[in-house]
């Protein structure tokens, strides 16, 4: 890739802070080798209090896009100039493309979980019934995409139980056809397990091998599948409950290579190489 580094070498990043785990450079780099892109994708340390900074130098270096992650997701969007309805309706940005200075963000977050649910779990949301923990950027990301997608109920169990409302009440308004309610953990969701398709972990309870003490697996029926947002570990306590219950499940990286994906469309006009974003990062996770 070095080699083809000249004059006309075009610049991708990611921007977050730390971002040293990230594994979009793997990601993207593997795609724009397989291609032979003249583009090259580096990620950029920012500091919450540099962001502003550094929305300036995408502009001053014309940086051609970047993709957004933690904690810049939603406070990025006061310093862009327009919002694809992705990303106003999950309130937070993962994806920036630079046309000519003018800066447009993006949420490919939500479309990354359906074709992951649907590549990984052939899982369709299309008049499912769905439970969702977490109320955080990850679920504000998914459930528009959930509802546009069909999803026919919607329960989201949150531990800040008046987040989970206020999310709830705002995705109501856009999709009224899609019941959607808000729990804490304290209550009975036994009937809700007991008829849901789909149990989807958005919070980061699992990553130092927490598991959810109110949640039982073993109400599920027999074809429920079990999603986690969670990729490293690969293998969270709520997965492996699920494996030892027989349940159909997956963890969150497909939904970051089919993220990245359609990053790379957004930004190159074309989608990378089939399975190359997942296969680019599945040998060390
Ligand atoms: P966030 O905005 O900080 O939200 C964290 C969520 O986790 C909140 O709902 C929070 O509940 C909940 N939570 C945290 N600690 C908890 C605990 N001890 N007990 C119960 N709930 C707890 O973070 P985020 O951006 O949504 O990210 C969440 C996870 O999703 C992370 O692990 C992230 O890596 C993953 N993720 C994966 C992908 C992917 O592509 N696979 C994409 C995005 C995110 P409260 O509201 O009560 O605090």
């Amino acid at each position: 890739m070095l080699s083809r580094i000249n004059g006309t070498t075009e610049l991708f990043g990611i921007i977050g802070h730390p971002v040293k785990h990230s594994l979009s450079p793997q990601m993207h780099n593997a795609c724009i080798n397989a291609l032979k892109l003249n583009s090259v994708f580096i990620p950029f340390d920012v500091k919450p209090e540099k962001l502003g900074d550094a929305i300036t130098g995408i502009r001053a270096l014309n940086i051609k896009g970047v993709n957004v992650t933690i904690p810049h997701k939603s406070a990025v969007i006061a310093y862009l100039d327009r919002l694809d309805q992705s990303a106003v309706l999950a309130g937070a940005v993962n994806v920036i493309k630079n046309e000519n200075g003018f800066l447009t963000g993006y949420n490919s977050d939500g479309d990354g979980l359906l074709k992951s649910l649907h590549d990984d779990l052939s899982f369709v949301a299309d008049g499912s019934k769905i439970v969702m923990l977490g109320a955080g950027g990850a679920a504000s990301g998914a459930l528009p995409a959930l509802c546009r997608a069909g999803a026919s109920e919607l329960l989201i169990v949150n531990r800040s139980v008046e987040k989970a409302e206020q999310l709830s009440a705002f995705m109501m308004q856009h999709y009224p056809e899609t019941a959607i309610k808000a729990v804490s953990y304290n209550e009975d969701i036994t009937s809700c397990l007991a008829g849901a398709d789909l149990l989807l972990n958005t919070t980061s309870l699992g990553m130092n091998a927490e598991s959810f003490d109110c949640i039982d697996l073993a109400l599920l029926p027999k074809n429920g599948v079990v999603y986690d947002m969670i990729y490293a570990p690969p293998i969270t306590p709520l997965l492996a409950e699920a494996s030892r219950l027989g349940l159909r499940h997956a963890n969150g990286l497909g939904m970051l290579a089919a993220q990245g994906e359609l990053a790379f469309k957004i930004w190159n006009g074309i989608m990378p190489p089939p399975a190359l974003m997942k296969s680019a990062i599945s040998e060390n996770n």
